[in-house]
């Protein structure tokens, strides 16, 4: 019998594949996971194996408690993580993990990305946040559980669809989406953000923040009720 997953399967391979095509990882580094969520489930890529080795059977199936639903293989660690955020947040229906190089370079500086420019506010309307370091208690705890809730904590008062990306503080990033493709997409965003950042803060320590009306004008035109980027859908 065919499996009733395989679409959802397909959908999160192919998130996966994007991954070190897009040179967001090396080796196994890294995961996607894709929602279906009228079946309560997500699809995430297996742990420790390679992208280039990766079939669509080797995803695993996971219901939102962490219970394997479908698959033989042990899904990536990062899964309880990803799970913490699907719970909390309607909405999200795919999430991704990585520890892209300039992203992480943030990341372990332990520094929100500075909105410098327009590229940035094109997609957020704000820093790229950084949580606070995790400390030895909640490393004790379930860590992967606890970096969850390390980004929950970091996300009281945002909206986590108008800031879809954060940087786990000496880790790497996590970001997400309505879909799987739009969470790799951000993913994608972050890295070139976070790179652009290094370059303008290296060629000016001082350089300053994008004024608050070009954030907001960039921002709307993309995002806003008004929005009028791209074609008509
Ligand atoms: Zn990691």
């Amino acid at each position: 019998m065919p499996s009733p997953y395989r679409e959802l399967k397909e959908r999160a391979w192919a998130a996966n594949q994007e991954i070190p095509k897009r040179g967001l990882a090396i080796y196994t580094f890294g995961n996607v996971s894709a929602l279906d969520a009228a079946r309560g489930v997500i699809a995430i890529k297996p742990s420790g194996v390679d992208y280039a080795t990766l079939a669509v059977d080797d995803l695993v199936v996971v219901d939102l408690d962490g219970k394997i639903v479908e698959g033989t293989l042990r899904p990536s660690s990062d899964t309880a993580t990803h799970l913490v955020l699907y719970r909390a947040w309607k909405g999200v229906g795919g999430v991704v993990h990585t520890h892209s190089g300039y992203a992480t370079g943030w990341a372990q500086a332990r520094l929100p990305i500075p909105i410098y420019g327009t590229t940035h506010a094109d997609h957020l309307a704000e820093d790229v946040p950084c949580t606070a370091v995790m400390s030895d208690e909640a490393v004790e705890r379930d860590y992967e559980v606890e970096t969850g809730n390390q980004i929950l904590e970091c996300f009281r008062g945002r909206e986590p669809l108008h800031t879809p990306m954060v940087l786990v503080a000496g880790h790497g990033a996590f970001t997400w989406g309505e879909t799987p493709e739009k969470a790799v997409y951000n993913a994608v965003v972050l890295e070139e953000i976070a790179r652009m950042a290094f370059v303008t803060k290296t060629l000016d320590p001082s350089a300053k923040r994008l004024p608050e009306r070009l954030i907001e004008k960039h921002f709307e035109r993309k995002h806003g009720k008004n929005a009028y980027y791209g074609q008509k859908k």
